[in-house]
């Protein structure tokens, strides 16, 4: 149970007056509890949502919170894995098309500096990158238990353009190389996963998502 009764981040919460926060939430908890009667529920809340009071869990002594998710918790993994690029310009449109696309709600993310490029080394020291990348993976796919492995490329990307020295259209082929062939050995790596490369590609202010042609 959460402190759903509660709303600390009403009212921003002060460092000076951390040591005595439980204890206000605490007695925030108590009061709203003497005026509800426990178990009794809200005038806005139905029967099924309504706040267990006698069986409010506070969990461990923390700080007041400083903000609540609206996000609720779900328990159920969706067993797949995007592998995109650390880009945060490009993020919302990662998640938009993982989500409405592939129908991958809460999917694991491997975000790195490059995305699959990092599977693709072209140095000794990439190699060792790439070692700590595939740990990474192995750990997810085994523990995770992933079923589908999605690879996403970005147009203009700065891991590219570091490494080649060049512009953003004359990367695009070695990054579609790149995404084949990463592709192929994460599918020969994990045989039960299936795995799939897009680009994300940028024109103006527009961003689209392409399966390349295998
Ligand atoms: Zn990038």
């Amino acid at each position: 149970m959460t402190r759903s009764g509660v709303r600390p981040e009403s009212t921003p919460a002060k460092s000076t007056v951390l040591p005595s926060t439980q204890k206000v939430q605490r007695a925030k908890v108590a009061e709203v509890a003497a005026v509800l009667p426990a178990d009794s529920p809200t005038v806005s809340a139905g029967p099924s949502d309504a706040p267990r009071w006698s069986t409010v869990d506070l969990g461990p002594e923390l700080p007041m919170s400083v903000f609540t998710s609206t996000e609720r918790w779900n328990a159920e993994r969706i067993g797949a894995v995007a592998i995109y690029c650390s880009d945060g310009r490009w993020g919302e449109a990662f998640d938009e098309f993982c989500h409405r696309n592939l129908q991958i709600p809460r999917y694991d993310r491997l975000a790195m500096a490059g995305g699959p490029a990092c599977f693709a080394p072209r140095t000794e020291r990439a190699k060792v990158c790439c070692q700590a990348a595939l740990d990474h993976l192995d750990f997810l796919v085994k523990v995770h238990e992933l079923k589908r492995i999605v690879l996403i490329t970005h147009y203009g990307c700065a891991a590219y353009a570091e490494q080649l020295h060049q512009e953003p259209d004359e990367c695009l082929p070695v990054q579609l190389d790149d995404l084949r062939t990463v592709g192929e050995t994460l599918q020969r790596r994990y045989e039960s996963v299936k795995v799939d490369g897009f680009l994300a590609m940028r024109r103006g202010l527009t961003i689209s998502f392409h399966a390349p042609a295998s």
